[in-house]
């Protein structure tokens, strides 16, 4: 079942004209009339908006594809338009997730008789193989979620196989970092539902011996190493990172004596957690002031004796104080990104003697995030949550960094005006932050690009007199700007708006 193989399937007008751009309030009513308020309404609650109320970067359904693609023993089936579809697959592959998505197609009849359910459920009959896997998730996009595809409708199991149905529209879930938080938190609820009605299997890696502090948000591989070397001193030891990995790990995770939410926007999978009577604490062990606070929380919410919390304490910050004095950091930045660690980042930059004066997250504002908030306040520091990309674009005019770390529109306006930039994600998120490992690899790539303002001046230059806008390019006859076809062009969409409310009435 590639998606590649079955994108040739019809898609109706009425499909290709609803999605990202368009309709979203009609997708919205058309979705709840379809039986879907009840999940719409969880999603506002779970995830509030901001001005980023619709996705200015990629879709949101990559977070949840990425998370099931990533673990073992998964099927993942996407049910959506094709375009859609082919998006999402080409970007979960370009992202080497080197497994297959499954897409079961439709069209206007399949959508309007219910058949596309029925098609569904034939596809996980036909998937649902134990001998390969534990589960199957099956996503509804945009279009099938205002059509109300009713997926709580699939088995929930079949042949010893879990069958995991979501719905994450555009239209209800902000950011593809919530979209994680959706299947994560599916998969934890139906965990925690198994292990409350019988033993259930145990680790793989075997258990610890000691209590274990579950760590919720993607890191970086050596950062759950880390924070395991930190925890020694407490008689603790680093647990399972969720989103997991595999299924067997949901109930380690479960398991936990506490859950550090180092990503703050997991309120689905916080939820199962709190369910399950497990205490939470927010921030990260990030730098020497994060660290502290972190261990002094993890502590003081595990009731470990005094001595033990200041011999944790002793046994790390001294190796990252040396580490932030090894590198340090000078210059002007600004930080905005979508992945929920933005906040941590930018505590970091500060320790290593950064001159940040905003930080901008996609992310809602959680009481997970609120420590880190209070202290780059404390710092000077703009923190804008539900950053839209207009905001983003303001801090960079506002404070002229030496450098930005940013989404990619953020980046390319950065480099256009001759100043280094590296992306938030592929760059900055994508190395150790904890600990000492933390404070030393992000001054080496921060510092490498500070260094390299000459090369993006000679750059500009080099670029100079090529235009921009309507006319950028090398033109023999330099084009002429026609507003009056943009003009036509907002009255053609303005129009399609109006045919697509009459339709969703
Ligand atoms: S599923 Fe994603 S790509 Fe498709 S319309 Fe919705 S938000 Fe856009």
């Amino acid at each position: 079942m590639e998606a590649d193989a079955t994108l040739k399937s019809a898609v109706s007008p009425t499909e290709s004209a609803t999605g990202c751009h368009s309709g979203r309030d009609t997708l919205r009513q058309a979705a709840a009339a379809a039986g879907k308020s009840e999940v719409l309404d969880r999603y506002a609650a779970d995830y509030p908006l901001g001005p980023h109320d619709q996705p200015q970067s990629m879709c949101p359904a990559f977070g949840s594809l990425r998370v099931g693609l990533r673990m073992r023993r998964t099927a993942t089936i996407l049910s959506g338009s094709a375009c859609c579809v082919y998006g999402l697959t080409f970007t979960s592959h370009f992202y080497g997730a080197r497994r297959t998505v499954g897409y079961v197609p439709f069209n206007s009849e399949t959508l309007v008789t219910g058949k596309l359910f029925e098609d569904l459920r034939d596809a996980v009959y036909k998937l649902a193989r134990p001998a390969e896997y534990d589960a199957i998730v099956v996503t509804n996009l945009c279009v099938p979620t205002a059509s109300g595809v009713p997926l709580r409708l699939l088995p929930k199991e079949i042949n010893g196989v879990r069958i995991i149905g979501i719905d994450v529209p555009g239209f209800g879930v902000p950011t593809h970092a919530e979209a994680k938080d959706v299947l994560a938190g599916a998969m934890l609820n139906y965990a925690r539902l198994e292990a409350e009605q019988g033993p259930v299997q145990a680790p793989r890696s075997g258990r610890a011996g000691k209590p274990t502090v579950t760590m919720l948000g993607e890191m970086f591989p050596v950062d759950p190493v880390s924070i395991g070397r930190m925890l020694e001193p407490l008689g603790l030891a680093a647990g399972p990172v969720v989103p997991t990995r595999e299924w067997r790990e949901l109930y380690a995770a479960l398991d936990g004596a506490v859950v550090a939410a180092i990503h703050p926007f997991y309120t689905a999978s916080l939820r199962e957690f709190e369910h399950a009577g497990r205490p939470i604490i927010g921030s990260a062990p990030v730098g020497c002031d994060g660290t502290a606070a972190w261990l002094e929380a993890l502590g003081t919410t595990c009731g470990i004796p005094r001595d033990k919390i200041d011999a944790a304490k002793n046994a790390v910050l001294p190796a990252i104080r040396g580490a932030l004095a090894q590198k340090p950091i000078r210059g002007r930045i600004t930080l905005s990104g979508y992945e929920g660690s933005e906040l941590l980042v930018a505590r970091l930059l500060i320790e290593s003697g950064a001159d940040v004066r905003y930080v901008g997250t996609a992310c809602p504002r959680t009481p997970w995030s609120e420590a880190d908030r209070a202290w780059l306040s404390a710092h000077g520091v703009r923190v804008q949550y539900r950053a839209s990309l207009e905001q983003d674009l303001a801090a960079l005019s506002e404070h002229q960094p030496d450098l930005v770390i940013g989404t990619t529109p953020v980046v390319q306006a950065a480099k256009q005006q001759g100043l280094p930039a590296l992306y938030f994600t592929n760059l900055i998120s994508a190395r150790p932050l904890m600990g000492p490992a933390g404070a030393g690899s992000l001054a080496q790539v921060v510092n490498a690009a500070l260094a390299s303002k000459g090369r993006f001046e000679e750059m500009r230059d080099f670029f100079a007199g090529v235009g921009t806008g309507y006319a950028a390019g090398v033109w023999e006859e330099v084009p002429r700007d026609r507003p009056e076809f943009r003009q036509q062009q907002l009255v053609q969409i303005a129009r399609l708006r109006k045919a697509e409310e009459a339709i969703g009435c």
